[in-house]
């Protein structure tokens, strides 16, 4: 749906993976070294020289993002975020995932990209709530948008309907 100043946030029913936009992000774990989930789908497509750049990124903290190339994948880059473990919200969840998807987007502002793509970030195997997810997402995109020049195009890369559904929600205009 489009935001102002002509930037736009959407929600897709998605295989990141497929994507061609400037950078997809990457749920990975701290190692970056890959994983299950959205980080096995992403290094999967990519290919083995993927990991062989990630392994030189000495790893990621939660609540932070480094970029790397993104070699068979369609898109120009990949940004590689690690999200909180969920543990019941007392302990600093929701800044540590606001952080993920303020940091990624800077990263890309950093390289004047365009377009970046986001899975659910931490919704899978780190058990944050979808709707939590969602709504800590949403407020973070769009706050840290209002910073950026260059990125004009967010995308919500959903897997699942009920992510789908949250999303197209909360961006739904008031
Ligand atoms: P985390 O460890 O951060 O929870 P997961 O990879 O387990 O990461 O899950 C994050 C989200 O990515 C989940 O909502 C999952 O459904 C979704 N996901 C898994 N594979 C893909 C894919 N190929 N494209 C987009 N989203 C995906």
């Amino acid at each position: 749906m489009a935001e102002n100043d002509a930037r736009v946030i959407e929600a897709v029913q998605a295989d990141i993976t497929k994507l061609a936009v400037d950078a997809i992000v990457n749920a990975a774990n701290s190692s970056l070294l890959g994983g299950g989930g959205v980080d096995g789908a992403i290094h999967l497509a990519a290919g083995p020289a993927l990991l062989a750049e990630c392994v030189k990124l000495n790893g990621c903290p939660a609540g932070e993002a480094k970029i790397s190339g993104a070699y068979r994948l369609p898109c120009k880059f990949v940004i590689h975020t690690v999200g909180p473990v969920w543990r019941g919200g007392g302990r600093g969840e929701e800044k540590l995932l606001a952080s993920c998807y303020r940091k990624s987007l800077l990263l890309a502002e950093e390289r004047g990209l365009e377009s970046v793509a986001f899975p659910n970030i931490s919704t899978g195997v780190y058990g944050y709530p979808k709707d939590k997810a969602a709504s800590c997402a949403i407020a973070s995109v769009r706050d840290t948008l209002k910073s950026c020049a260059s990125v004009r195009r967010v995308l919500f890369v959903c897997f699942d309907g009920e992510n789908f559904a949250l999303y197209r929600k909360g961006l739904a205009p008031a």
